[in-house]
């Protein structure tokens, strides 16, 4: 089922699988397409995607690169089951999709391989991006694994470990005094000057398919089943409709039953322009200007927020927003009851899955899946102050004296 064309969402133009994300003739954004799937055996597609790596490129089948490629494997991280949480919410199945178990800690790098082997392919010999934060870690690695050049351009409020995390892979990283749309724009504009490819910029419609990977190792992990419901972030919208566009796929070629999962997305108060737009009934977003701690979901002009509520209402979901306290709870309810530390993007995913249990939307024999994109100790700031610690001497005697003023679990 190879990748047949670049076509655009909005008017089906089709185009060349080169480096182009937008619709010459109504500006729409372009996405792969596949030749027809009709043919395909699903014993012999299950049988060979079963026998493939213990990384994204076992679903090679369903992505735009002929030569998979890049030592840093990412995907095949863990779906636990967390019975703790669910018991503290009123679930009976609950599932973590424990993405920060990736080489750089957070989904990105499925995102980036697929765009950098598209790029390699393309003849591409340096890579860049504009990122939130985990995007710049990811290509920064990737590009370092792969030889090649790399420019990554962040917002200079960036947390400083996402920062120092970049940097050490040997990097041109270029800090913009801005906000990430701001970043955007310039890189925008910096993708007409330069022979670059810019992994989520005129390689988006590539990139973009890496998040399907996220589905097909769900469906795998469930022993080839569907969950009921997915609890995911949005910043631009890319990784929540192309999950759901992973669950599509293979409900297509026969590889599992069922249908697409009801679909809950998650945001930040202080940057949820998604969410505000489901609120209000409208089918566009109004752009924002972010302030939340959940600095990787911070954008306010949302690439793909038409699409993000047209999922979210046709599968019968929502799209909700969280206070910064409400994340950090979160990612305190997280760690506490499954022993994973995530960033605030999971603090927002989980914050909103409590949300929806306490407003009874989630029915109780459920079986929902909750996206935890990033990892805890990049993001470590937000955590100060939330716990104490006592100081004693290493002597029996302090320990004795100052054990009342342990402090208990919160
Ligand atoms: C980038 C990112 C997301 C979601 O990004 P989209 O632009 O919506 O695809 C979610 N979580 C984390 C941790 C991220 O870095
Ligand atoms: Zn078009």
């Amino acid at each position: 089922m190879p990748p047949e064309s670049l076509r655009c969402k909005e008017c089906k133009t089709t185009y060349a699988l080169d480096a182009r994300y937008v619709c010459e003739r109504c500006f729409g954004p372009l996405e792969v397409a596949y030749a027809p799937r009709s043919q395909v055996d699903p014993a012999a597609l299950r049988r060979r995607v079963q026998a493939g790596p213990h990384s994204l490129w076992r679903y090679t089948d369903f992505l735009p690169v002929q030569t998979p490629r890049g030592t840093l494997a990412a995907g095949w991280t863990p779906l636990l089951r967390a019975d703790r949480l669910a018991e503290q919410l009123g679930l009976r199945e609950l599932w973590i999709k424990n993405d920060a178990a990736n080489p750089t800690h957070s989904f990105k790098d499925r995102v980036v391989s697929v765009a950098l082997a598209r790029a390699r392919e393309l003849g591409f010999g340096t890579i860049a991006c504009a990122s939130t934060g985990n995007l710049a870690n990811a290509v920064a690695a990737h590009a370092a694994a792969a030889g090649l050049e790399s420019y990554v351009f962040i917002p200079s409020n960036l947390e400083e470990q996402k920062v120092l995390a970049t940097g050490v892979y040997g990097t041109n990283l270029v800090r913009v005094r801005g906000n990430y749309d701001d970043v955007n724009r310039l890189c925008t504009e910096l993708s007409a000057e330069h022979e670059w490819a810019f992994v989520n910029i005129n390689m988006r419609p590539y990139y973009a398919e890496g998040s399907k990977t996220l589905a097909f190792e769900t469906i795998e992990q469930l022993g080839f089943e569907m969950p009921d419901r997915v609890v995911c972030p949005i910043a631009s919208g890319s990784l929540f409709t192309k999950i759901a566009r992973g669950f599509e796929e293979w409900l297509e070629v026969g590889l599992v039953k069922g249908r697409v999962p009801t679909f809950n997305g998650a945001q930040a108060t202080g940057c949820s322009p998604v969410a505000s737009a489901f609120a209000a009934g409208q089918d566009f977003c109004r752009p924002v200007k972010p302030d939340t701690i959940a600095k990787s979901l911070a954008i306010g002009n949302p690439a793909d927020g038409p699409y993000a509520l047209d999922l979210a209402r046709r599968t019968g979901g929502a799209i909700d927003a969280v206070s910064d306290e409400e994340i950090r709870e979160g990612i305190r309810l997280l760690a506490q009851t499954t022993g994973i530390f995530t960033e605030t993007a999971g603090g927002v995913t989980v914050a909103v899955l409590s949300k929806l249990a306490q407003r009874g939307d989630i029915d109780p024999d459920e079986r929902v899946v909750a996206y935890i994109t990033g990892d805890g100790l990049k993001t470590l700031d937000c955590v100060r102050g939330t716990f104490e610690a006592c100081e004693i001497e290493p002597t029996l005697a302090s320990f004795e004296a100052a054990s009342e003023r342990v402090p208990a679990v919160a």
